[in-house]
């Protein structure tokens, strides 16, 4: 079956909003074992959306469209598909109802624009809105179409999910597929290319599979569907052995939930003292529920009277060795790991930018670990912008962690 999903609003296509209904649609869609092959956002604007209904009626099996259903001028998408398949519109009685009984629960009188809100095309059956004022329609065979399904549903998020819920997915549930199951691996310290290279064997072998490997700032995703649990089994098998110590976590799991995972299951802590991160680094931890079984704490040390005061270190030492230095970096762990009692310390400092800092080049970054065997420090030079190197930074930090606590026995 193909699906097309079709995001109706101006506002869209501009950075004022983020069609977040599609992605919505697509968690729902891939419940039900199917999946959207293709979607579009599209303005307010009658030629375009004329356009995009006449291919999509052509290509599609089943078409879900969001948005253009309220009562103003700019909402048509109803009115439009009618057009298009020569439907005449009628009123619906029991909408009509039910939008009268949400006026008059409000001690409101309907504005006349909002009468058009009860017109349904001839053949199609209206989707009741619980929540709000605009139905919306389930249209099966439309005229010429037939085995064509067409869902419009409201672009107001909580109505469109609402109505999803009660009345579309049951409709389409007799049309789902067997469920499709994803295997997600988290892959941190190696390129996008290495990984390629390095997978390349597994993919092959299990090439039947659909996979994807989606490379970011900090981490590389590898994903394979299937729909059969087993054969996902098989392909983490084969891809343990060939990833290693760089296969970070394994789900729906990311770095710091690794670390915080490694930390617990051995009982012990971390403590953090940031410097150019700013309190990332703890950030990226307290967002995990649950984090102060592991993560204790630390402190944001960012000027160089901070470091002193906070973590009693000499101010003019710190001034002769420089604040964007190794040995700052490693003063900064060990004093955080002695005040606090954790097992393990970070310590990080560099240069995030935008311009050089004394003798610290633009990304020069020392990110320490004092743990129970002694200190490591790794000096960087990571490109970007100031928001990516400090991204990158805390995400290295990470990395450098998780890597030692499962090297120990
Ligand atoms: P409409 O049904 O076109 O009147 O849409 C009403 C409101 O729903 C818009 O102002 C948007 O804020 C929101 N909206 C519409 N489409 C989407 C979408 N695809 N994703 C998220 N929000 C949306
Ligand atoms: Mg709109």
């Amino acid at each position: 079956m193909r699906i097309e999903c079709i995001a109706i609003g101006t506002e869209l296509l501009t950075t004022r909003r983020l069609d977040t209904n599609s992605v919505w649609l697509g968690e729902r869609l891939a419940r039900l074992g199917l999946a959207f092959h293709r979607k579009t956002a599209v303005g307010d604007n009658r030629e375009d959306l004329a356009e995009l209904f006449r291919e999509a009626l052509k290509r599609s099996d089943l078409i879900l469209a969001t948005g253009g259903l309220g009562p103003t001028f700019d909402d048509f998408t109803k009115e439009l598909f009618a057009e298009i398949l020569g439907a005449e519109l009628v009123e619906d009685a029991g909408s009509r109802a039910d939008m009268l009984a949400f006026y008059a629960a409000r001690n409101r009188v309907p504005p006349q624009v909002n009468f058009k809100q009860a017109l349904i095309p001839v053949g199609a059956e209206p989707l009741r809105n619980p929540v709000g004022t605009a139905p919306g329609v389930w249209w099966e065979d439309p005229p010429g179409h037939p085995g064509v399904r067409i869902v419009l549903l409201p672009g107001v998020p909580r109505e469109m999910k609402r109505m999803w819920e009660e009345q579309v997915e049951p409709r389409l549930r007799p049309l789902a597929g067997p469920a499709t199951h994803t295997l997600r691996m988290v892959v941190a310290g190696v390129p996008e290319s290495t990984l390629d290279e390095r997978t390349r064997e597994v993919r092959e072998r299990h090439g039947h599979l659909d996979w994807s490997i989606l490379a970011s700032l900090t981490q590389v995703e590898l994903l394979v569907r299937s729909e059969d649990p087993a054969a996902l089994e098989a392909v983490l098998s084969d891809l343990k052995p060939v990833l290693g110590g760089d296969l970070a976590a394994v789900g729906e799991a990311n770095l710091e939930e690794a670390v915080l995972q490694a930390l617990r299951a051995r009982g012990e802590t971390l403590a953090v003292a940031e410097s150019m991160t700013g309190g990332l680094l703890a950030a990226r931890l307290t967002a995990i529920p649950g984090a102060s079984q592991a993560f204790l704490g630390g402190a944001t040390v960012y000027t160089l009277g901070a470091k002193a005061a906070l973590l009693d270190l000499d101010p003019a030492w710190l001034g002769r060795v420089g604040t964007v230095s190794e040995v700052c970096a490693t003063a900064l762990a060990e004093a955080t790991r002695q005040r606090l009692g954790a097992t393990w310390a970070l310590g990080l400092c560099g240069n995030a930018g935008p311009e050089a800092e004394g003798e610290a080049p633009v990304g020069a970054v020392f990110i320490a670990l004092a743990g129970p065997e002694g200190t490591q420090v790794r000096a960087l030079r990571l490109a970007g912008d100031r928001g990516d190197i400090q991204l990158r930074s805390a995400a290295a930090a990470l990395d450098n962690l998780r890597r030692s606590i499962i090297a120990r026995p």
